[in-house]
């Protein structure tokens, strides 16, 4: 299987798991032609994807969903609260997913898991062909013994290094706004972020990639030395999804 985001980060988020010729697309923040543009450079058109799954309805991950699926005709998978919360959905088939309860796309084996974030009912995937497994864990402002469990032995990982607690603490955002991004139902921080690596961290573990990087409260290279130190790894050798471009295919 392979994998390859359209972008990350809080101005829209985007990621396109293929197994075979199944191809999921997770989240979309972006507008309809900038969406069809970043598939574009996937090799991709909106065609070619058997669906949407959701995570929650914050914009920069649920703001471009209800325009692309009604215009392709494409499936969305959401829970239940999502739904709820969901503007600009007429038209949009949706299946309702139970955030514990493994489904199936095609060739996909699709693990939902509850996450804490300051959403109606948020969740994350973990993606399987049978014999892989890519995790994906943004947007959650801590880590449960749930998370860890479903993320365990993941062959990839997508993981969120939001931003640097100084950073924050000292950056342009609202003391309100900073209190929401690191508490317990924001976001992780890159030291978070390291120690749940830390305790993830295995032998077949092969491709790490930190994601949904705050360009006001992080950098690149923050979130590289945070990971870095963990894989024990040069700083450069971690991969960074970026929110203009993303990243290219990764196989797995
Ligand atoms: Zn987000
Ligand atoms: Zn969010």
């Amino acid at each position: 299987m392979r994998f390859a985001s359209l972008g990350s980060g809080s101005d829209g988020n985007g990621l396109v798991v293929e197994a075979g010729s199944t191809r999921v697309l997770m989240d979309c923040g972006f507008g309809l032609a900038d969406s069809q543009a970043r598939l574009a450079r996937l090799g991709l058109q909106a065609s070619d994807l058997a669906g949407i799954v959701v995570t929650h309805e914050h914009g920069d991950h649920l703001g471009g969903v209800g325009r692309l699926a009604r215009k392709h005709k494409l499936t969305v998978w959401l829970t239940a609260g999502t739904l709820a919360m969901a503007q600009d959905f007429d038209g949009v088939a949706v299946q309702v997913i139970d955030s514990h309860a493994a489904f199936a796309v095609d060739a996909l084996d699709i693990q939902p898991f509850p996450v804490p974030h300051d959403a109606r009912e948020p969740v994350q995937y973990v993606f399987g062909d049978g014999n892989r497994r890519l995790g994906v864990l943004t947007d959650t402002g801590s880590s449960t013994q749930h998370i860890e469990a479903m993320l365990a032995g993941v062959d990839a990982l997508v993981l969120e290094c939001n931003h640097d607690a100084a950073m924050l603490e000292n950056g342009p955002y609202p003391a309100s706004l900073k209190r929401r991004v690191g508490g317990r139902f924001g976001h992780l921080e890159n030291g978070q972020s390291a120690a749940l690596l830390d305790r993830l961290k295995h032998d077949k573990l092969q491709c790490v990639m930190a994601a949904h990087v705050s360009q006001k409260n992080n950098t690149a290279a923050l979130a590289q030395r945070a990971l870095a130190g963990v894989l024990d790894c040069a700083d450069n050798d971690v991969r960074v999804a970026c929110q203009t471009t993303g990243f290219d295919w990764i196989r797995i």
